[in-house]
């Protein structure tokens, strides 16, 4: 057996569940404070420009600053570079701190951000495992859409101008988490439902793989209750189901994190890397058409859809050329361990190139 064949996973050190807990932003991270030259920096997802509720909430001190992210793409590692620049160029002395508010986007921003003040060059250089050298500063995520588990996770995802793949380290977990579910008041519903399905289906996935392990079904099983509470048994959104999700998010990270998830993820990076496809939107365009690999889950998966009266967009594929089907194909091939974890060590049996293609044909 050799030495490293169980991960040894970082876990987020603090973190504070608990509806108001925003409002005590400014006793958890003044502690941090380097020096009155060493700023937080708050990023902020720009959906909240205009509540003057929140952004009154943000507890400024001395030369701590604001920045507005926008959320409609993405993270790319040329805009991490372009922040980390902005940031070192405005403050001589590194901040105190990094804040990321917001949903998956802002929260890998948040994380990749902090690693690149302590790491020289370009973010795209450390994209893939365990290239980051330096420990990042200190970053905090509050999250405001439930559903990715970014907030428990040990990489930033970002795209660059070669690959779609995240800073996975040591170094990328949040210091420090505030969960405070009453920030996910206001998300259109689509949205809502979306992140919300990535994170049922990194059960599904978690829960159905060759990967799966004690902890990791332990996870995956009281995130799949709490996604089935918040899905099935309710018809809208109030506090208790924001409450539960913002949980299920937790538990539905901390599974993967210590096995895998599978087919949905591996194809719709090949949707996301083609065609700029969202991640919680590209993951439901993909397990609508996996009964074969998770016949319990998707006949689950249409009946939440079904319920809620959410739209799974279709026909996305009808117009691409065989080279753009080649490109998705070659994108969901290259990632191994998923297709290990969803079908084991005999995957390319079943998944030919002519696979993927009538799959992705269905899309
Ligand atoms: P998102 O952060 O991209 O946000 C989606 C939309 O919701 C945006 O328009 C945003 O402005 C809006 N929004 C966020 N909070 C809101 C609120 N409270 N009220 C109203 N609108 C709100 O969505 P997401 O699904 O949370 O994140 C997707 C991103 O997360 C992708 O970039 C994906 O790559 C990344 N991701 C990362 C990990 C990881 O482990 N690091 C895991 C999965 C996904
Ligand atoms: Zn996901």
């Amino acid at each position: 057996m050799s030495l490293m064949e169980f991960k040894n996973f970082p876990l987020v050190p603090h973190m504070v569940f608990g509806r108001g807990s925003f409002n005590q932003l400014h006793e958890i991270i003044e502690p941090n404070r380097k020096s009155n030259n060493a700023p937080f920096i708050f990023l902020v997802d720009d959906v909240f420009k205009e509540n003057k509720s929140l952004i009154a909430r943000i507890p400024l001190r001395y030369n701590d600053k604001i920045i507005f992210i926008s959320a409609s793409e993405e993270p790319k590692t040329k805009y991490v570079d372009q922040y980390r620049d902005q940031i070192k160029k405005e403050f001589p002395e590194n901040p105190s701190g990094i804040i990321g508010i917001g949903g998956g986007t802002l929260m890998d921003y948040a994380k990749a951000i902090a690693l690149m003040l302590t790491n020289p060059g370009s973010s795209a250089d450390y994209q893939g495992w365990d290239l980051i050298k330096n420990k990042g500063i200190y970053h905090v995520g509050i999250p405001t859409l439930s559903g990715t588990g970014a907030e428990v996770s040990r990489t930033a995802v970002l795209t660059g101008p070669e690959k779609k793949l995240g800073l996975n380290s040591d170094f990328t977990p949040f210091d420090q988490l505030i969960l405070d579910s009453s920030l996910l008041t206001g998300i259109p519903k689509n949205q809502w439902f979306y992140t919300g399905m990535d994170c049922y289906i990194h059960c599904i996935e978690s829960l159905n793989g060759t990967f799966l392990n004690a902890f990791s079904r332990s996870c995956g099983d009281q995130s799949l209750s709490l996604c089935r509470e918040v899905f099935l048994h309710k018809d809208g959104i109030d506090e208790d189901s924001q409450e539960k999700l913002m949980a299920a998010s937790w538990h539905g990270g901390m599974s993967i994190a210590n096995s895998q998830v599978g087919v949905a993820h591996a194809m719709s990076y090949g949707l996301s890397f083609l065609l700029g496809t969202r991640h919680g939107i590209g993951n439901c365009i993909v397990f609508d058409q996996l009964e074969e690999f998770y016949p319990q889950g998707v006949t689950e998966f249409k009946l939440m859809v079904a319920k809620h009266g959410v739209e799974i967009p279709k026909g996305i594929c009808k117009d691409l050329t065989e080279k753009q089907f080649d490109i998705m194909i070659d994108v969901a091939l290259s990632l191994t361990p998923l297709w290990e974890n969803a079908l084991g060590k005999d995957w390319q049996k079943t998944i030919t190139r002519g696979k993927l293609r009538s799959l992705y044909e269905l899309m």
